[in-house]
């Protein structure tokens, strides 16, 4: 806990010399003073009081200038100001309440009345600052707290070791997009994708190997795929996915080829695949116009389907279903 601390600005080196004896045998208080009134913003900054006694009648400077002065810096704005003038005229006093003194004593006070004053509004201004200060932190762990939450709900969609969304987030985005396509009767398409011979890809090269290559296949679909609705999944092992909202059953063919071209001219050698020297894929396609009398696992079985009749028919190569 902070002290009691004062700043007494008075060219009287008399009033400072008061005001100390008055002060000095109360437990908890700092005093300071600054006869100097032109050091006076100064001494507020580098001393930090928790009430400034100020001053009105000084050469050079004009104490209710000062009080404009404190009440306009930043540092000094909340600080509470004890006018403490030999001046009694209301005018004078109206004055530097509208500056923004908090309080006014003729010199000298009494000392109790003194004391209680500045206890008073050091408190205050001590549990103003402590209240600030408390929701400060507070704000900051909420802040802190939003992003381990945004973090946690990016990582829960996110795959490990692709980077690309995963089969919790596909459930999530396919569910939209499927009565979002209800709505606007448009065509929603799927592409199903498998990576050929992968199991004897690891076996000649490794499991380390075999992710290296998950990894590339993955940039190679995503980068495919660059409208802003597309969506590239990894459902789990060498299977991939890619949604393609508002996507025709025209457009499917070329998008399925494309990828499975982008996949080859990796160049990623397999020396053991029975379809090509380099790792290669398996794509199949569908399409529908969603109705709320179709299903929407009927697409993914679709494409499913699709994809083994590309296995069947050789691999590397995109199948399109018929349906
Ligand atoms: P096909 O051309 O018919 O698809 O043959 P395939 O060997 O690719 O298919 P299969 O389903 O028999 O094997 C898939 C292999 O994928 C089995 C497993 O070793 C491998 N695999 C699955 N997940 C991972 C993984 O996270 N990392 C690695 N390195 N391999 C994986
Ligand atoms: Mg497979
Ligand atoms: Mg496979």
């Amino acid at each position: 806990m902070q002290p009691i601390t004062i700043l007494l600005i008075d060219d009287q080196l008399m009033v400072g010399e008061a005001v100390r004896r008055s002060v000095c045998q109360e437990p908890g208080v700092e005093f300071h003073f600054c006869s100097n009134p032109l050091e006076a913003i100064a001494a507020a900054k580098r001393v930090r009081p928790t009430v400034i006694l100020q001053d009105l009648v000084m050469p050079d400077v004009n104490g209710l200038d000062l009080v404009r002065q404190y009440r306009a810096d930043p540092a000094t704005k909340a600080i509470p100001i004890i006018v403490l003038s030999t001046k009694e005229e209301a005018t004078v006093k109206s004055e530097a309440f509208r500056l923004g003194a908090n309080d006014y004593l003729v010199k000298l006070p009494d000392r109790i009345e003194l004391i209680a004053r500045i206890r008073y509004h050091s408190e205050a201004y001590l549990s103003l600052t402590q209240r600030d200060e408390a929701y400060r932190a507070l704000r900051k762990s909420q802040q802190e707290l939003m992003e381990i939450n945004l973090e946690l709900q990016r990582l829960t969609n996110v795959d490990g070791l692709t980077g690309l969304s995963n089969r919790r987030y596909f459930e999530e985005f396919f569910d939209t997009e499927w009565r979002n396509a209800i709505r606007s009767g448009e065509p929603i398409s799927l592409l199903m994708i498998d990576i050929d011979h992968f199991k004897q890809y690891n076996d000649t090269y490794g499991h380390l190997g075999g992710d290296e290559v998950l990894r590339a296949v993955a940039q190679a679909v995503k980068a495919t795929f660059l409208r802003p609705k597309d969506l590239a999944v990894r459902m789990g092992g060498e299977e991939f996915v890619v949604v393609l909202p508002q996507t025709p059953a025209s457009s499917i063919a070329s998008l399925a080829d494309k990828v499975v071209r982008s996949v080859e001219s990796l160049g990623i050698p397999h020396s053991h695949s029975s379809v090509s020297d380099k790792v290669t894929i398996s794509v199949g396609a569908s399409t529908c116009v969603p109705t709320s009398e179709v299903c929407s696992s009927d697409l993914i079985e679709n494409a499913d389907r699709a994809m083994y009749e590309a296995k069947r028919s050789g691999r590397n190569r995109a199948m399109i279903d018929p349906h």
